[in-house]
């Protein structure tokens, strides 16, 4: 018998309320993004947005419900103008104050952040920032047009773990320059950075981008779904490795993407699809070429085990295992019996 644990690393207990600033601070539109579409929030004046949070937070409090982590998303918040950081940083001072939170954080490029921007934003009792990373690959990032190399990534993240920050870095495999080789090398290169926590979220085709452009006239291959599958499982067993917990995988449901996905890996479920191929890499990889009699695996597991509406039954039955083989059971190890 061989065993091994199974625990995905924990998130964060406190529920994340973001509030989307759109572009607020971008010095350009990556060719890429698509904030309005991708967050399902349009055009809205500054303050407008800041008082329906404020709203939303005290309908939370008013409805017994514990205090989330507020998370200032969608633009460059270290590169908005003072008087719109300050805005922000004072709601959120607020909101400390009357336990409307438990903490917050924000997002932000590489190449806007600086000891002061950080040191201000720790002081306001900011906990995490999360850089849009994107790729550590100069060539990557050159092919990306991101406007800056991999040495500014990689200061950038230790700027912000010298500032006392949790650092979250979010990385865009698919996009143009990154492979699957390029991908795990950004992996590894977060992890080394000593990243808390790691987003993934596969470069999509979105309407209305440069991409989209690019991708028209057969410049751009977005990756397809099987690559991304198999990359992130292995991304994500990197990560798991490490203890590092990956908070996201795509994008998030929205309405407004409906229709917008030109090309591009995109799923409902891309998060289970992806923890059911790195737990199948696990056991391939433990099981070493031999065929196993019967397996263990936690309960949590149940969900995904099979893959999305069974993708992978066949090959766990290559391995010689189907439902009468496997049960889950208590705990957190899989083990396999061979
Ligand atoms: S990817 Fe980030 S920096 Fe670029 S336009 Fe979008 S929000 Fe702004």
């Amino acid at each position: 018998m061989k065993k091994f644990y199974w625990s995905a690393p924990r998130r964060s207990v406190c529920p994340i309320i973001p509030i989307f600033l759109p572009f607020r601070g971008c010095p350009a539109r990556c060719v890429y993004c698509a904030q309005h579409t991708q967050t399902g929030q349009g055009p809205m004046p500054f303050q407008d947005i800041l008082d329906k949070a404020g709203t939303v937070l005290r309908a939370r409090a008013l409805a017994g419900l514990p205090p989330p982590e507020l998370a200032f998303y969608g633009g460059t918040f270290t590169s908005m103008p003072e008087k719109e950081q300050r805005q922000c940083l004072d709601l959120a001072d607020s909101a400390l104050q009357r336990g409307l939170i438990c903490s917050f954080r924000c997002s932000t490029r590489p190449d806007s952040v600086d000891i002061p921007a950080l040191t201000r934003l720790r002081d306001a009792g900011c906990s995490t920032v999360e850089l849009g990373v994107q790729s550590f690959t100069d060539a990557a990032l050159t092919a990306a047009r991101r406007g800056y190399d991999g040495a500014a990534a990689a200061a950038a993240c230790n700027l912000v773990k010298q500032a006392g920050l949790n650092l979250g870095v979010q990385l865009l495999p698919g996009m143009p320059g990154v492979s699957p080789e390029v991908f795990i090398c950004d992996v590894s290169a977060a992890l080394r950075m000593g990243a808390d926590m790691l987003r993934f979220y596969p470069c999509l085709v979105l309407a209305g981008t440069e991409l989209a452009r690019e991708w028209r006239a057969g410049g751009y291959r977005p990756w397809d779904m099987e690559v991304c599958l198999a990359s992130l499982a292995q991304g994500c067993l990197m990560a798991m490795a490490h203890k590092t917990p990956v908070i996201r995988m795509g994008l998030a449901p929205e309405a407004a993407l409906d229709g917008e996905v030109l090309a591009g890996p995109v799923h409902p479920a891309l998060g289970e699809r992806v923890m059911a191929r790195a737990l199948l890499m696990a056991v391939l990889q433990e099981a070493d070429g031999g065929r196993l009699f019967a397996l263990d695996a936690p309960l949590r597991c149940q969900g995904y085990f099979w893959g999305h509406r069974g993708e992978l039954r066949a090959a766990w039955a290559a391995l010689g295992l189907g439902s009468d083989e496997v049960r889950f059971v208590e705990g957190e190890e899989v083990r396999l019996y061979l």
